[in-house]
């Protein structure tokens, strides 16, 4: 059934109807027409699944992918013109170009976390580069997946975008399929049996993947501004995003003062109640993340309803590397704080670790900033700030190492969803034997010049 679908696609890609520009604007300006059509049904559904405000559903999800799409328009024109590059010397009479086309037929699987935006946006990247996409949504945000898949399958044909829901098995079964690139969203763990799956098939791949993605405070920082800027980051979604701040490192020096702006600043954008923040996404996770929670260590927050699976705001101090909470991505609202002494330490520590999907260090001091952004690998991140990389659409966004493969936003999107196909035009008015065998001494001693 699924290579059935895969061969529908195929055929429509081969009939070129995805490859013009009046077609690529076409099928953006659907899908926004579509989004809009849906809004209010998505963030009702953005609601039931982690009980996302609707200041968040549009400002991380659904305007996202509007400014996205808009952008994506734009960048058209640019993206389709054949590029002239320069030839050698020596190639006489030859002129080289590059002309970027689709990969064909893309497979995008997404995490539950930004459900709708995490599919949407590669989705805007696939059709803007001309390609045809199968879509399936996480299935742990049930309502997200069934909306995207109304809005997305009473849009396009089949044979050109559709979506497809489920569990597992239908991922598992999508995997084997003989796709031009799988572009994949979530932890590293699946992300891993992705790569492997796409690997029998010789399928290029995009991992966005997860990890845990450090926060450094020096005994510089403006501390106020640093606590404000990482309560946004850590909490919006109740935690669970991607490039959120997974735990503090403080020099030991600031960490009193630090804690006291951090929980002043929680006690006023997150005040004792329930629907301040969004809710965490199952049962399963929720119990996951109560396990990392050692009652001992926490200096602020440990409310909770399990009925609804509310975590408040949680902050953990004295935590050591030991802890439960440093064993794996956190992903949710529980914040440790660790403390520093020597940042050349901290630094020749942090190396050893995998690299992370984003870094932030909050500083004033400029060798620090310079230090920490030199010496460290990490896929993208902020000084003085949190997230905000990631809504620069002039910022390739992506990981290295464990924490992804690839990268997207912006005009990056539209490359990842292409091939540069790269070749030369030569003229046949001029044909020098020189390039021909047999060779004479004359003729290799030329190209021993030439070509020193
Ligand atoms: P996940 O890896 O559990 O699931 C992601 C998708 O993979 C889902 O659609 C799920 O159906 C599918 N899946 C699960 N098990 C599978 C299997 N055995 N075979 C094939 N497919 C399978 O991720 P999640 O829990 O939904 O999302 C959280 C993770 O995603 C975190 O690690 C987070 O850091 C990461 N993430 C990364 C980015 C990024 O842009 N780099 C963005 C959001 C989330």
């Amino acid at each position: 059934m699924y290579q059935a679908l895969l061969d529908q696609q195929r055929e429509y890609f081969r009939s070129g109807q995805t490859l013009s520009l009046a077609a690529r604007s076409q099928a953006l300006e659907a899908l926004a027409q579509a989004i809009k059509k849906h809004q209010a049904a998505i963030e009702a559904a953005l609601h039931a699944d982690l009980a996302k405000s609707p200041f968040e559903a549009y400002a991380t999800e659904i305007g996202f992918v509007l400014r996205s799409i808009r952008e994506a328009k734009k960048l058209l024109r640019q993206h389709m013109k054949i590029k002239r590059v320069k030839t050698p010397l020596v190639q006489f009479g030859a002129r080289s170009y590059i002309r970027n086309e689709p990969l064909g037929n893309v497979l995008i699987i997404g995490p539950y976390n930004y459900p709708f935006q995490l599919v949407i946006e590669v989705l805007v990247g696939a059709l803007a580069a001309g390609n045809t996409a199968i879509i399936k949504p996480s299935e742990f945000t049930s309502n997200t997946e069934k909306i995207i898949a109304e809005m997305i399958n009473s849009t396009f044909e089949a044979a050109f975008v559709h979506v497809l829901t489920g569990g597992v098995e239908v991922n598992q079964a999508l995997l084997t399929l003989k796709f031009d690139h799988i572009f994949f969203t979530g932890s590293t763990r699946v992300g891993q049996i992705v790569y492997e799956a796409a690997s029998k098939n010789l399928v290029p791949v995009t991992l966005e993947l997860g990890g845990k993605s450090p926060t450094i405070i020096d005994e510089t920082a403006k501390l106020d501004v640093a606590a404000r800027r990482i309560v946004y980051g850590k909490f919006i979604n109740a935690g669970q995003t991607c490039i959120a701040p997974d735990y503090i490192y403080v020099h030991v020096s600031v960490k009193e003062a630090f804690v006291e702006a951090l929980t002043q600043t929680l006690a006023t954008f997150y005040p004792p109640q329930k629907d301040a923040m969004g809710h965490i996404v199952n049962s399963q996770h929720y119990e996951r993340l109560k396990r990392l929670i050692d009652p001992q260590k926490v200096v602020y927050g440990g409310e909770e309803d399990a009925s609804e699976r509310y975590l408040a705001p949680t902050v953990m101090t004295d935590v050591t590397w030991d802890d439960a909470v440093m064993q794996e991505e956190i992903f949710g609202p529980i914040l440790p704080i660790l403390t520093y002494a020597s940042l050349d330490q901290l630094i020749a520590d942090m190396q050893r670790m995998e690299k992370p999907l984003a870094l932030y260090l909050f500083s004033e001091n400029k060798d620090h900033q310079e230090k920490v952004f030199k010496t460290l690998s990490f896929g993208g991140g902020a000084i003085n700030d949190t997230l905000m990389h990631v809504a620069n659409p002039h910022l390739p966004f992506g990981g290295i190492g464990s924490s992804g493969i690839g990268k997207y936003h912006g005009m990056t999107s539209l490359e990842t969803f292409s091939h540069a196909k790269a070749y030369m035009k030569k003229s046949t008015r001029i044909d020098p034997k020189v390039l021909y065998p047999p060779y004479s001494e004359k003729e290799v001693k030329l190209i021993r010049k030439i070509l020193k």
